[in-house]
């Protein structure tokens, strides 16, 4: 007997978490259920992260989590539960599979049948954002090797547990050379350890475009946070089944499992909505803690379901459709075809041995870490980089010197082009002379002296090799 915790979160989300709980009880799930209150009877009683620090003990200590949706209010100030819960609980990866239910629910891809697996943590989503200049805000894009490394071996782990072919990586690693850079390769070097498994890599915008029209030519397809955030709801659309799909999001310790819709407050109370997307969270949750047999037997009943035409009012249409039912009906149809196989979709049968082969993370010893240069940012408001150069190199010494400029990017100083449009946020390089190193009081003198000259630095990034690898990307047209 397992014990997790439920949250029935707001709008229909009461209505079908108690469908969802009662198909799977009379499937047999060992489970024993602790409820807690999140959302926003929580936010508007003052709370602004919208659970209390009780309902927070009962989920660390149960560690597996069923949530329904929940209604952010809108207005500032209310923390979105769903990215709190998913960093609070380190919860790295987030898997949505994406099937096509042709012919019962419409699609322009009948074949499809795709898993996202998408990183849940970093990149852009650690949200440090600033504002430097006039006219200049950044965000920090932080990528991580045990990030990398745990994502995408539990795509491959995923992918051998569910009998999949193939593994596909998506990254713009053609520009960010040195985030999605490692991102790929580290998918490189995992993939080496699966060689039962297919693996190729395809550069997001091309491959989004082939995923977005020929989605049957994927299996499994890991990627950075903000790609599988975008890609991962295309992906549900497409399949057409957005009000269908749950999501599994996998941690260490601690997992959650939901659907990927929201509370639809419309349509609430009415005993309207489609339990579908939260039962797919919890067949996802069966197999994650190993009752598999429960899981299949709910999955394969709820396919017959759908192709006895038996619908909720969302995907119900006149011809393929038999009957137009409410969520409870609709739950009791699912519990009397448990045991039951499906005729025209095919039976799913999932692996009776679920341990996915997860290491922890293990650090590497450390490399050797050269200071090789510094970049000053520099918030000048002026428009020709030679006089900016003119008044920058004021700074050169004998420990380092200018070497280049760029705005936004790209190479304004030397041998810039006058067509280039400048913000007022400027990069200068600072190198040492060839064959020397910099030492950080190099950059304490250089940021003194900025300082004597009214020079405006607003941030420094150091310039590193590791074990004499270059670790930094270089200006573009350099
Ligand atoms: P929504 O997903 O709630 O609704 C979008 C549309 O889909 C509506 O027309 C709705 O009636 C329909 N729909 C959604 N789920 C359905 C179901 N199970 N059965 C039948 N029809 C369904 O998105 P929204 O309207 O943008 O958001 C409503 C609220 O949900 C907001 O407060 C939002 O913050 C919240 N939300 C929560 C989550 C979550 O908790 N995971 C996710 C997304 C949105």
């Amino acid at each position: 007997m397992k014990k997790i915790t439920i949250a029935k979160g707001d709008g229909i989300g009461p209505e079908i978490m108690d469908a969802t709980l009662a198909i799977i009880m009379a499937a047999g799930a060992q489970i024993q259920i602790e409820e807690i209150e999140v959302g926003e009877k929580v936010y508007l009683a003052g709370n602004t992260a919208g659970i209390s620090k009780e309902s927070w003990d009962v989920i660390r200590r149960n560690k597996i989590f069923l949530k329904a949706p929940i209604t952010t209010p809108q207005g500032g100030g209310y923390k979105s539960l769903n990215v709190t819960t998913r960093k609070f609980l380190g919860l790295y990866a987030n898997i949505r599979p994406c099937v096509s239910l042709h012919p019962y629910v419409k699609t322009k891809h009948p074949l499809m049948d795709i898993v996202i697996v998408r990183e849940n943590e970093e990149d852009l989503y650690a949200g440090i954002e600033h504002q430097q200049t006039d006219e200049v805000v950044q965000c920090l894009k932080l990528i991580s090797r045990p990030g990398c490394e745990k994502i995408v071996r539990y795509a491959f782990e995923y992918a051998k547990q569910y009998g999949r072919k193939k593994v596909t990586c998506f990254t713009k690693d053609n520009i960010m050379k040195q985030t999605d850079g490692l991102f790929h390769k580290v998918f490189d070097e995992i993939a080496i350890e699966y060689p039962e498994i297919e693996n190729e890599h395809w550069i997001i915008d091309i491959g989004a475009a082939k995923m977005a029209d020929t989605p049957e030519a994927f299996d499994v397809i890991v990627m950075p946070n903000l790609y599988g955030d975008v890609l991962s709801d295309v992906a549900a659309q497409i399949a057409g089944s957005v009000g269908l799909a749950g999501s599994a999001n996998i941690g260490e310790e601690c997992a959650m499992f939901e659907a990927i819709h929201g509370s639809a407050p419309r349509r609430a109370g009415q005993n309207m909505a489609n339990p579908s997307g939260l039962l797919q969270g919890a067949i996802q949750m069966l197999n994650h803690i190993g009752q598999t047999e429960v899981a299949e037997k709910v999955q394969n009943a709820w396919l017959k379901t759908i192709e006895d035409g038996i619908h909720t009012y969302d995907i119900y249409k006149e011809g393929t459709s038999k009957q137009k039912v409410g969520t409870k009906e609709f739950a009791e149809a699912v519990i009397s075809n448990l045991g039951k196989l499906p005729a025209s979709f095919k039976a799913v049968q999932y692996a009776k041995n679920t341990s996915l082969n997860l290491p922890t993370y293990k650090r590497k010893a450390a490399a050797k870490k050269e200071l090789v240069g510094v970049d000053l940012f520099v918030h000048w408001r002026g428009t020709d980089a030679n006089e900016l150069a003119t008044l920058i190199h004021k700074l050169d010494s004998d420990g380092a010197s200018l070497s280049m400029i760029t705005n936004r990017g790209i190479k304004v100083y030397p041998d810039g082009f006058r067509e280039t449009f400048c913000t007022d946020h400027w990069r200068c390089r600072f190198k040492p002379a060839k064959g020397s190193l910099l030492s950080k009081q190099n950059i304490i003198t250089l940021l003194t002296q900025a300082e004597n000259l009214g020079i405006d630095v607003i941030k420094t990034e150091n310039l590193y090799q590791f074990d004499g690898v270059q670790g930094y990307s270089l200006g573009q047209g350099q």
